[in-house]
């Protein structure tokens, strides 16, 4: 709640930390600078569409369950599931959070190989982000992928 509230989320050094080829794009050094500006706009529109209640539904819900199902990340994922990695932390796949939450939830694997792109790294461990990546690199939208497969990251783990 602090970050959200109190945190500086229009520092654009930090995009140029964690992600350059993004802060080489003015329009998302802007988006970032700016980010209640669409939301504010959309406000504003849904408002005259509908009033109140569209405002609500649309904008306060859509936030407010986008907000609760993160947090359920780190929350469920620490106490519930199954942990294939020995990691240094309590963090475990759950396979109800992962399905809310657009594959976040099989976060043991995540934990133990943060850079992954793929959460989900069995067949069975179903990743709603990881799919939209695929198509992504498909369309030629995204390249440079990494992941990494479970035989290669337990393999990892052994050495
Ligand atoms: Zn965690």
């Amino acid at each position: 709640m602090g970050w959200i509230i109190l945190g500086d989320h229009s520092d654009n050094r930090m995009i140029s930390k964690y992600a350059p080829d993004l802060a080489k794009i003015r329009f998302y050094v802007w988006l970032n600078q700016f980010h209640w500006l669409p939301i504010t706009v959309l406000a504003v529109l849904l408002l005259l569409l509908g009033g109140v209640s569209l405002v609500l539904w649309a904008i306060a819900f859509r936030v407010v369950l986008g907000h609760h199902a993160t947090w359920l990340v780190n929350s469920a994922t620490h106490m519930w599931g199954t942990r294939r990695f020995a990691t240094r932390d309590d963090s475990r796949n759950t396979w109800w959070v992962a399905l809310i939450t657009f594959g976040e939830g099989w976060h043991n694997n995540h934990h133990a190989h943060p850079t992954s792109a793929r959460h989900g790294l069995a067949w069975y461990e179903f990743d709603q982000s990881w799919i939209q990546i695929r198509i992504l690199k498909l369309l030629g939208l995204a390249k440079s992928i990494h992941t990494v497969t479970v035989d290669s990251a337990l393999a990892e783990q052994e050495v």
